[in-house]
């Protein structure tokens, strides 16, 4: 399905599916019998792991295709794709710029100089810092400009990475998944948090290609509210699926997003994220992280306690990484604010 698409591998392989024992027995009663299981996604060889890898396979295989020698990408200061861009080039031998912009009214010094934007620079990353009024990806086109009259080629890539090339890489994460059922049995529910909405289109395109139809995909919106989140999400996958399988269709009643853990926006801190990031640290010593899988783990126990899924269903939470974002909110995590 995907042997057609140009790929620079950055993964070492499947990443694993774990049962939260601990946790489910920590839940008890509240579980109603169903199973709980991780996808660990945070767990790759390069930059420190997390979704944007994936794409990024595909984005930068799309860039080394194209002959470009620079890779320019836009993101918040705290940006996970933007750390993962410039850890995959460096591994790809491609220059990268990113652009980042203040998206979250923070302004303490973990935030700004501590975790993603530390690691940026550790990887060679050229880092652009913008106010959060300027458009960033004019900016990156007007630096790929610039660099073309320089003699360079660049490849331009918006925040989070998700346009269908780099949801490609959701599409072979759907296929690992339905690999790994053979293991695990079939999971009833895959449960994710949802920013620029590439990883929740890329695994709806691959498991509508599978025809996996029985399973209930679902995202708790971060960035966005639900109504924008859904549409970005049913259109990314739509065109990813017309990439991989034309035979294919995926109803607009299948992409289901929650809206409720967002909280007052994108990077603000929630009560019930705290909560969650503290229960899987202490249950399981898992680290999720205060932006996405913090929020989105969130709505997957307050689904949990609302009985939402069935006794003997399997419910298949995608860590997406973040850790480095722990650290950038360390004051957060002392005041809970
Ligand atoms: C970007 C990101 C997400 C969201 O993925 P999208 O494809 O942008 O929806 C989730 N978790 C982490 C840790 C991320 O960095």
């Amino acid at each position: 399905m995907l042997d057609s698409f140009h790929r620079f591998r950055l993964l070492s392989g499947p990443t694993p599916i774990e049962r939260l024992t601990r946790l489910e027995q920590n839940l008890g009663d509240e579980l109603g019998g169903a199973r709980l299981f991780v996808k660990r996604d945070d767990l790759m060889s390069v930059g420190g792991g997390g979704n944007k890898l994936r794409k990024l396979e595909f984005l930068v295989g799309a860039a080394l295709a194209d002959g470009c020698d620079t890779f320019i990408t836009t993101g918040g200061l705290q940006s996970n794709h933007a750390r993962l861009s410039a850890a995959a080039c460096a591994r790809a031998g491609l220059s990268c710029e990113v652009v980042l912009t203040r998206a979250v009214p923070r302004d303490d010094v973990e935030y700004r100089r501590n975790g993603n934007v530390l690691l940026d620079n550790l990887f060679g990353a050229t880092v652009h810092e913008l106010p959060g009024d300027v458009d960033a990806i004019e900016f990156a086109h007007e630096r790929a400009g610039e660099l073309r009259t320089l003699g360079r080629n660049a490849y331009v890539v918006g925040s989070g990475g998700s346009s269908p090339i780099g949801a490609l890489g959701y599409v072979a994460c759907a296929l690992e998944i339905v690999e790994q059922e053979a293991e695990f049995g079939p999971f009833s529910d895959v449960v994710l948090p949802n920013g620029s909405s590439g990883t929740h289109a890329g695994l709806a395109a691959g498991f509508a290609a599978l025809r996996r139809d029985s399973l209930r995909l679902e995202s708790f919106a971060v960035w966005a509210d639900a109504a924008s989140t859904h549409a970005r999400t049913y259109d990314i996958a739509c065109e990813t699926l017309t990439m991989i399988d034309r035979a294919a269709d995926l109803d607009r009643t299948r992409i289901f997003i929650d809206g409720q853990e967002l909280g007052e926006g994108y990077g603000r801190p929630t009560e019930a994220m705290f909560q969650a990031v503290r229960l899987v640290a202490k249950t399981e010593g898992l680290i999720l992280d205060p932006v996405y899988g913090g929020k989105a783990f969130a709505g997957l126990l307050a689904a949990v306690r609302r009985g939402a899924y069935d006794a003997g269903s399997s419910v298949l939470f995608v860590m997406t990484g973040g850790l480095p974002g722990v650290f950038a909110y360390r004051p957060a995590f002392d005041d809970g604010d």
